[in-house]
């Protein structure tokens, strides 16, 4: 049975998975980003101990996805905007010394791309991108069953590429990055720069309402839903003219309400892509729910180790 370990922003979760990629228990808890790194080591062994006695299971090797930026090769967190006191620690060797296991780490969407690749909407697929939408965007690039990487095993950050010069300001130095026109923010921002003061429903605005407000016909929202899916359709016509995949997988919150994005991303990509088949690129929604981290956080140790356990390159 391989260990997950899922460590967001906000939660990091742990769980056992079965070689189907069935989660057979679970724990979750606070990521704590702000405290130290051992008090939050201390919290992913006791929860990994107690996920591993509820499964009944064995822990033969531990996969973690990590929000990122980590280096995959050495096992080390780079400079995580969430925890920046982490920098340095290494979860591989400390994990792998408590548990005397085996153990990958990778960037939270490669992780989640090889989850869907293996075991989800992307199976069998040879070229896979991998988008998630919520508080920011993140991607992972599988072709031919392996990531891509940069130099340096890095993490591409596609989610920070240039989609408007004119847009807003963001952490990455660009103005105008994807992230920062379409991530689930971006929905409340727009609106709240756009509708009038006595717009009644200010307080408490989030991607998520304003989806429910849309589709109960709510002007102000219909107009953001429109232009999120414009500039949802924007920024995948370019991954569709960049890479042409075989299919993108799509994730994460705000693509819980994907069905009333796609069209107009589909408009987009048809008018924007004409110098690739473009139709070949399915547009499929992730199909590992909750849990998509955590199964594609167990499926890098697999894609590190082998189904053997041997170690392969990277
Ligand atoms: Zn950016």
């Amino acid at each position: 049975m391989i260990a997950a370990v899922d460590i967001g922003g906000t939660k990091t979760a742990v769980g056992i998975v079965d070689s189907d990629g069935r989660v057979l228990a679970r724990q979750e808890c606070q990521t704590g980003a702000e405290g130290s790194y051992a008090d939050a080591l201390q919290r992913i062994n006791e929860m990994l101990r107690a996920a591993a006695k509820t499964a009944k299971a064995q822990i033969s090797g531990i996969g973690i996805g990590s929000t990122g930026p980590v280096y995959p090769l050495t096992g080390e967190f780079g400079e995580v905007n969430f925890f920046p006191h982490w920098r340095g620690q290494n979860p591989v060797a400390d994990l792998a010394q408590t548990f005397q296991v085996s153990v990958a780490i990778e960037n939270d969407g490669d992780a989640a791309a090889l989850g869907e690749g293996g075991w989800g909407a992307g199976q069998n697929k040879k070229k896979l991108i991998y988008v998630t939408v919520g508080t920011g965007i993140g991607t992972g690039l599988l072709f031919d069953g392996q990531l891509y990487r940069g130099v340096d095993q890095s993490h591409p950050e596609i989610g920070h590429h240039l989609v408007d010069p004119s847009g807003p300001a963001c952490v990455c130095g660009f103005r105008g990055c994807w992230e920062s026109l379409a991530a689930g923010p971006a929905m409340v921002a727009w609106l709240e720069r756009n509708a009038p003061p006595e717009y009644p429903h200010r307080a408490d605005l989030t991607a998520k309402r304003i989806c429910e407000l849309a589709q109960q016909g709510d002007d102000w929202a219909m107009r953001v839903i429109n232009n999120e899916g414009r500039y949802l359709g924007l920024g995948l016509a370019n991954l569709v003219t960049m890479f042409v995949p075989e299919i993108i997988v799509l994730g994460g919150g705000v693509m819980k309400s994907a069905p009333l994005f796609l069209e107009e991303i589909r408009k987009t990509i048809a008018a924007s892509c004409r110098l690739v088949p473009f139709e070949k690129t399915e547009l499929a929604l992730a199909s590992l729910g909750e849990d998509s981290n955590l199964i594609g956080a167990a499926r890098v140790w697999y894609h590190r180790f082998g189904w053997e356990g041997g170690t392969r390159a990277i």
